[in-house]
């Protein structure tokens, strides 16, 4: 089962991928975290990407499309694959269905959240992260029980991103660039859309009745 999640940053991409992950056995694959990592770790790859990921521009296809291409190799044995942020462009939508033919695998499911604009931007200036597990919280809707975190008292940080600036850039390249999709998956009769606003539980549930064909 090959999943796609397509949205706003901070729509809740991040979080349902984690639940779907852990409820139906498919690898999470975000190409956020897997950039994150690079820049942490110093790697070639990460040196290309900061400065990209840092003023909230997108990074060169040819890094994520690589990046996407070891993860499908990487599937043997597992049940399903979830895409969490790729592809982010109509370019790499078009390499993602090559990447998949080679593989005789296809995209089964792509799963739209629609949330209010102005809901968005708050979202993610209440945004938080684990920096050890990189599980989410948000201070408005989720915050941490204490100052650490729930479940693995690693520090809880403020993404370098998730600052004014570079989320007016962010969410000005997700309307020019990556909101071109919903047109393109929608052609492909692959869409749902769902109400990204409503509780984490209520969004999961819906996703739940499609991965098990209750919908
Ligand atoms: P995310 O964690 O999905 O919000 O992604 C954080 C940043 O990583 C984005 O603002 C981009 O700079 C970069 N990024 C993540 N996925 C992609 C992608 N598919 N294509 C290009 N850049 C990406």
């Amino acid at each position: 089962m090959i999943v796609l999640l397509l949205g706003a940053p901070g729509c809740g991409k991040g979080s349902q991928a984690k639940k779907i992950e852990a409820a139906f056995g498919y690898l999470h694959t975000s190409t956020g975290d897997m950039l994150r990592e690079a820049i942490r770790k110093g790697t070639e790859l990460g040196k290309r990407a900061k400065s990209a990921m840092e003023s909230g521009q997108l990074v060169a296809d040819e890094i994520v499309v690589s990046l996407i291409e070891e993860r499908i190799e990487a599937l043997e044995g597992r049940s399903g694959l979830i895409l969490d942020g790729f592809p982010r462009n109509v370019a790499q939508a078009d390499e993602l269905n090559k990447m998949l033919a080679k593989h005789t695998l296809k995209l089964d499911k792509v799963f739209y959240f629609e949330v209010p604009q102005e809901k968005i931007k708050a979202r993610l200036l209440a945004r938080r992260v684990c920096s050890v597990c990189q599980k989410d919280f948000n201070m408005l809707t989720n915050p941490p029980k204490n100052s650490k975190c729930d479940a693995c008292s690693g520090e809880v940080i403020t993404r370098a991103d998730d600052n004014e600036e570079t989320i007016t850039n962010r969410l000005e390249v997700y309307e020019k660039s990556t909101q071109p999709l919903l047109d393109y998956y929608e052609k492909s009769g692959s869409l749902a859309r769902l109400d990204g606003d409503k509780e984490i539980e209520v969004v999961f549930q819906q996703i739940s009745l499609y991965l098990t064909g209750e919908k």
